[in-house]
This record gives C-alpha cells, structure tokens and sequence, in this order.
C-alpha cells in the first residue's frame, strides 16, 4: 500500500467514526427529547447501549490500515484521535 492510499483509507476510517458518534449521540438525544414532547417513554438506557456499542465498533475499526494496530499515542497506551502518524510503524496517516 503507497502512502497516499494509507492516508485515503485512514480518512474513510475517521470519517465512518465520527459518523457512528454523530448518529449515537443524535439516538441519545432524541431519545431524551421524545421523552419530554410525547407521553410515551422510552428508556434511555437503550440507545445509550446500542450508541456505545457503535462507537466500540467505529473505534474498533480505527486501525492504521499500514500495519493494522490501533493509533496509539507514541509510546503510549490507549487510542490517539486524529493521529498524524502511526504510533506503531509510523506511516503518515493524514
Ligand atoms: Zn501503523
């Protein structure tokens, strides 16, 4: 895999992970919201598991697509949002 294809298939990754948070959080508050307008409850417990269990997915899937480990922090533990580089092989990811 060349550099520039590591980069485009890493931006697909964050794209797809804001995605799922975006929709997670939009659930959770919906949920909320259509608690207060209509007389129907629904507990918000639900889309807050189903909420999490997307973004443990999009974060699962947050992999550098060089060497497939998660963007940790260089020589640390952990998930690093938006790194530049892979901490692990150190390929460039934007
Ligand atoms: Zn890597």
């Amino acid at each position: 895999m060349t550099e520039s294809e590591v980069i485009i298939e890493f931006a697909k990754k964050e794209k797809r992970l804001t995605v799922l948070f975006a929709v997670s959080f939009a659930m959770f508050g919906v949920t909320l919201l259509f608690n207060v307008v209509t007389e129907t409850y629904i507990n918000p417990t639900i889309p807050f598991l189903i909420g999490f269990g997307f973004i443990f997915y999009g974060l699962y899937n947050y992999r550098c697509p060089n060497c497939n480990h998660l963007p940790a922090p260089l020589g640390g533990s952990g998930i690093q949002i938006s790194p530049k580089e892979c901490g692990t092989c150190g390929v460039k990811l934007r």
